[in-house]
């Protein structure tokens, strides 16, 4: 163990492929994947002599996430070219935006922690800018070949504020975790990680607790999950904390993440800003932003899922784990709470959602929305329980059905004749039991109390799950004193 003892701030760039029909400055098809360099044209192949046009639907969701993420929007903002040498680059120079005004700046995103605690992560600015094309690197062969398919998709850039608020390697996995989120409740991106549309690259510096100087930073790339950015950053910590102990001195430079060896790699040395020669873009105008345009884009935006957490905690009083599940994706929580507003009891429908519902989608591969159980049916199940109808045993398997035919809770439970039993039916039941047992019911009244759930199993397996247990218990309490 080392004397010194260290703390990491955690920087964060984040990269969203956006959701748009065409690339940002030409008509191709923005698209993953696809046979190699079959959605290109000359602008984004970068030939001599073509010009870039802006595509307004990406500005608009840069828009909106800024928004969003509380930024302020610049009234004018314009685009860049960040000049460097790569095969992915065929112009040879990146449409990006530099300096104060990118379209989103001063912002912040909120993330819960574990113990409920709430922290607020500031976010410096986010920027428009196009991807780049990709290698395919032969192994071992000795040669590389390009696909510029993804080469001038519209790319946004968020980037997180200096000194940097993360803290943690959790802490970093939780804003890519709510950013994601945030940009799938705004419909901007599908945030796949591993298909690469949502790139997080942490860059963690340490230095001694009490220090006031920042350490040297590193950047970490091929984060391809969640975890795999905690991992990376508290592994990357270490190896720093590391450097320093023996004496060395943290390297400014990308370092790229195994993920089969848990280890941070190293890339190449990092470039310094100056290098990249950035300069106006003369191909395209600038872009100005009337504030009334601005207002309706606000008015626009959609309940943003901690909101809606907070909201499904307190309305329909569910626990802090269920609210969270229910939210991480908006298309369960608009399921929810319709569902909600026509069952009797909300935690219950939350309960078969996540419990049963769940568990069916996840083995037929359907998201949960989209199952032939409805919204109203499931309410539908919940209330038939509320009311006595059936017991949730019974519910159980009355939702199996449900999932496999479509039918509603009620047409279920009438099909097949469902309905719990009457007080009658089952006092009956208990009175057959206890006559066929006549041993046991002498142990009971012996003082072994433990058989009488022997007689009740009994009660239950003639019922066939359709008895109520308060109903059972209170007749065989009965029936017993008479016996
Ligand atoms: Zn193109
Ligand atoms: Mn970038």
């Amino acid at each position: 163990m080392s004397q010194t003892e260290y703390e990491v701030k955690v920087g964060m760039e984040c990269h969203a492929e956006l959701l748009t029909q065409s690339k940002m400055f030409c008509g191709c098809r923005n698209e993953f994947g696809g046979e190699p360099n079959t959605r290109t044209c000359p602008v984004c192949l970068g030939l001599p002599g073509s010009l870039p046009v802006f595509n307004k639907a990406a500005v608009e969701q840069v828009l909106r996430t800024a928004l969003a993420l509380h930024c302020e929007i610049s009234l004018h903002t314009i685009f860049h070219r960040k000049n460097y040498f790569y095969p992915d680059l065929p112009k040879g120079y990146q449409i990006s935006q530099y300096g104060s005004t990118p379209i989103g700046v001063n912002g912040y995103l909120e993330i819960e922690k574990a113990d409920g605690s709430v922290k607020q992560i500031r976010i410096t600015r986010v920027h428009l800018e196009e991807d780049t094309g990709k290698s395919i690197h032969s192994d071992g062969a000795g040669y590389s070949v390009m696909d510029y398919n993804r080469s001038g998709v519209p790319l946004m850039e968020i980037v997180t504020a200096f000194p940097p608020d993360i803290e943690s390697g959790e802490e970093a996995r939780l804003y890519a975790e709510a950013l994601r989120s945030v940009l799938l409740y705004l419909n901007v991106s599908d945030g796949r990680m591993e298909q690469g549309s949502l790139r997080a690259e942490p860059n963690p510096s340490i230095r001694p607790v009490g220090s006031e100087m920042f350490g040297v930073k590193t950047e970490l790339k091929n984060l391809n999950s969640f975890r795999a950015v905690q991992r990376g950053v508290e592994y990357e910590a270490q190896r720093q904390a590391a450097e320093i102990e023996a004496g060395r001195v943290v390297i400014q430079a990308t370092y790229g993440w195994d993920e089969e060896k848990g280890v941070t790699v190293l890339q190449r040395l990092k470039e310094v800003e100056q290098e990249y020669r950035y300069f106006p873009e003369p191909d395209l105008i600038p872009i100005d932003f009337d504030t009334e345009y601005i207002e309706s884009v606000r008015a626009s935006l959609p309940e943003l899922p901690l909101a809606r957490t907070r909201r499904l905690r307190e309305q329909y009083e569910l626990p802090a784990a269920d609210a969270l599940q229910l939210v991480s994706d908006r298309a369960t929580a608009d399921f929810f709470e319709e569902s909600a507003k026509a069952a009797k009891d909300a935690k219950a429908v939350a309960n078969w959602l996540l419990g049963d519902l769940t568990r069916l989608a996840n083995a037929a591969g359907t998201p949960v929305s989209e199952t032939p159980v409805t919204a109203a049916a499931l309410a539908d199940l919940v209330n038939l329980i509320v009311a006595g109808t059936i017991t949730g045993k019974i519910a159980k398997q009355v939702i199996e059905e449900m999932f496999v035919s479509g039918k509603t809770a009620s047409q279920v439970v009438a099909d097949l004749g469902l309905t719990v039993s009457g007080a009658d039916e089952v006092a009956g039941i208990v009175a057959g039991v206890i006559a066929a047992n006549p041993d046991v019911v002498a142990k009971i009244k012996g003082g072994n109390e433990k058989s009488r759930g022997f007689l009740v199993g009994q009660v239950m397996k003639a019922a066939k799950g359709r008895a109520r247990p308060d109903d059972i218990n209170r007749l065989m309490e009965e029936a017993l004193a008479n016996a």
